[in-house]
């Protein structure tokens, strides 16, 4: 294990890595494990990861948690990457298929080595706020740990996320409002009830977890990363995990310095990083009168604001918004085209490559990635009349 401290991303205060963490102690700001990457470069070559197990820790001497420790695993990462030529000829698609993981959505990544930590430095009940996968995956690895998990979603958080979480034993709780307003019933009662929070970003492990896509994906591809990423963004810890994933590559010398332009695709209606971007702000505004079926991208106000919008300008990158008229038209098409049943997220992405070529911002050739970030199969809620 080389994680040597963790470092808040606004105003660069150390904290001790041992203690169970939330946010910085001094500005309430997200903390990142730092990893000594020249001592962690020594220990490993990246041609050693083909010959290691199939799942993300594979990439164990990134990841914190003591070699000695065993994970809490369900057999997360390690995902399909398939060319995608039937939906796209002019641009090299590639489909990273997440809905395979355990309890179908990238979420796992995150609360697999969230959960193992909170575990490892003492926590016995864990509590999130979810408006969809989130919930399902603490449930899992949390039953997995042997812990309690308490999760806060909203009423109309799609129903197969409600009762997925309910069949894994975990606590529910259904809020009337948002995935916000699940985070604040949290936040009032977590001291009396001796809860761990495990919201996104407001620990440092979930990014972790998360950060591993980036490193898969430059293991799937050679080490050559692709020209362009179409990201559905939430929460944004995928965004935010694969930008430290690249850093991190780029210090052991394992990329090169050219970063795939990064794209935040969300639904028009609920966008505060396509707003915020488009409108030059380094953070977003909370946006009202929130609606879309895509749950995971209901997220009004997101903590790590400041962060996405950093990456997207950083990496010559930019927004879309989506209607959800149009994700689960595309629902279909990429089904029919691709054979697979994509999650609503998912979807949002592939209508943004479709106008993101129209307007000349894709080039012909260019290779670019989507995340499928979730199953179609927990949306049925959405093809209702
Ligand atoms: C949570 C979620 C997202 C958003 O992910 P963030 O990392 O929070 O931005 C996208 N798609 C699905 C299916 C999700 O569950
Ligand atoms: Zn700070």
């Amino acid at each position: 294990m080389f994680v040597t401290y963790l470092e808040c991303t606004s105003c660069g205060l150390r904290h001790d890595w041992s203690r169970l963490q939330n946010l910085c102690g001094a500005c309430q700001k997200p903390l990142f494990a730092i990893v000594d990457l020249a001592a962690a470069g020594r220990a490993l070559r990246r041609e050693k990861f083909a010959a290691r197990e199939k799942s993300l820790w594979r990439y164990r001497e990134l990841l914190p948690l003591a070699a000695e420790v065993e994970p809490v695993s369900l057999g997360e990462g390690g995902t399909p990457l398939l060319r995608a030529k039937n939906f796209a000829e002019d641009v090299d698609l590639w489909i990273k298929d997440e809905s395979l993981n355990p309890t179908q959505s990238f979420k796992a990544r995150g609360m697999s080595v969230a959960v193992s930590m909170a575990k490892y430095l003492g926590a016995s009940k864990l509590a999130v706020p979810s408006a969809g996968n989130a919930g399902g995956a603490l449930a899992a690895y949390a039953a997995r740990a042997g812990l309690e998990a308490h999760v806060f979603m909203p009423r109309d958080t799609p129903r197969a996320n409600i009762i997925e979480c309910r069949e894994l034993g975990a606590h529910v709780t259904l809020i009337d409002g948002l995935i916000t307003d699940c985070g604040a019933e949290i936040g009032r009662r977590k001291e009396r009830e001796g809860w761990f929070e495990m919201s996104t970003l407001k620990e440092p492990y979930r990014i972790e977890g998360k950060k591993t896509l980036g490193y898969e994906l430059a293991e799937q591809f050679a080490w050559q990363l692709p020209d362009v990423i179409l990201y559905p963004t939430g929460g944004g810890t995928g965004l935010i995990g694969m930008w430290k994933a690249f850093d991190e590559m780029e210090a052991l010398d394992w990329v090169d310095k050219k970063r795939p332009r990064m794209f935040s695709v969300q639904a028009s209606g609920c966008a505060p990083i396509v707003r915020a971007f488009e409108s030059g702000e380094k953070t977003a505004a909370e946006f009202s009168n929130v609606h879309t079926c895509a749950s995971g991208l209901r997220v009004p106000k997101a903590i790590g604001d400041f962060l996405m919008l950093k990456i997207l300008r950083e990496s010559n990158g930019g927004v879309v918004a989506v209607d959800d008229d149009d994700m689960i038209r595309m629902v279909r098409e990429v089904g029919s085209k691709e054979g697979l049943f994509i999650a609503p997220e998912g979807a949002a992405c592939f209508a943004a490559l479709k106008s993101l070529r129209a307007a000349g911002k894709i080039d012909i050739g260019e290779r670019v990635v989507i995340f499928n970030t979730g199953s179609g199969i927990k949306y049925l809620d959405c093809y209702e009349p």
